[in-house]
């Protein structure tokens, strides 16, 4: 099998993401590009995540082409290449419906950090919705997250979040969702109050100096 090392790392992501309740049925998308080629392995479309192996992932190159694998790759194929495209830093982008995010981006606000870990994700943008699968959602998605952004919102639709490799990107996917849902029940409470930015400020400092503890 071609690109092995990468589609297992894909199929243990998209059943990581299951096995938390980040993603329901056979929504949802996990790409991760290979280290030494311009290729990307990237979840089907349709098929049943559970009994998936990992030569159903499929391949496609930088610019979303089908390579290889028997099923057609996700129809977000464009979201997730254009960001790896725009950000040589990425190597792995997960994208989700997970319900908090979705509830989170139907207002317009950005996520704020609750707790000094979450600080590593923020700012969280909520991007406009725009058709799933077209180039224009896929170009406000990289617009969104910019030069060094993790994680977005998308309207009436999930979140799309990146990293360094599959581990950043899945700990960005997982932190939204706490963001989310935190953000949620605090609101229902009447009690929201986000880090302030100036504390916000300095944990990005020692979290991009690898001093956090
Ligand atoms: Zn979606």
């Amino acid at each position: 099998m071609k690109y092995e090392k990468i589609r297992k790392q894909v199929l243990e992501a998209i059943l990581q993401a299951v096995e938390q309740g980040l993603i329901n049925g056979t929504s949802g998308n996990i790409a991760l590009r290979d280290d030494e080629d311009d290729v990307v392995a990237i979840t089907p479309s349709g098929v049943a995540y559970g009994t998936m192996k990992p030569e159903d992932i499929a391949i496609v190159d930088l610019n979303g082409k089908w390579m290889d694998g028997p099923y057609k790759p996700s129809s977000e194929v464009p979201m997730h290449t254009a960001v790896l495209r725009a950000r040589p830093d990425v190597k792995a982008t997960v994208h989700t419906h997970a319900m908090f995010a979705t509830i989170m981006a139907m207002g317009d606000e950005s996520l704020r950090p609750i707790t000094p870990p979450q600080c590593e994700f923020t700012p969280i943008h909520v991007v406009p919705f725009t058709m799933p699968g077209s180039d224009d959602a896929a170009n406000k998605v990289a617009e969104a997250l910019g030069e060094d952004g993790r994680s977005v919102l998308i309207k009436n639709h999930g979140m799309f979040c990146c990293g360094k490799d599959m581990k950043s990107a899945m700990d960005a996917t997982i932190y939204t969702e706490e963001m989310a849902v935190t953000t949620y029940y605090a609101k229902v409470l009447g009690n929201y109050e986000p880090m302030p930015e100036a504390g916000e400020k300095k944990m990005k400092e020692l979290i991009a100096a690898d001093k956090a503890v």
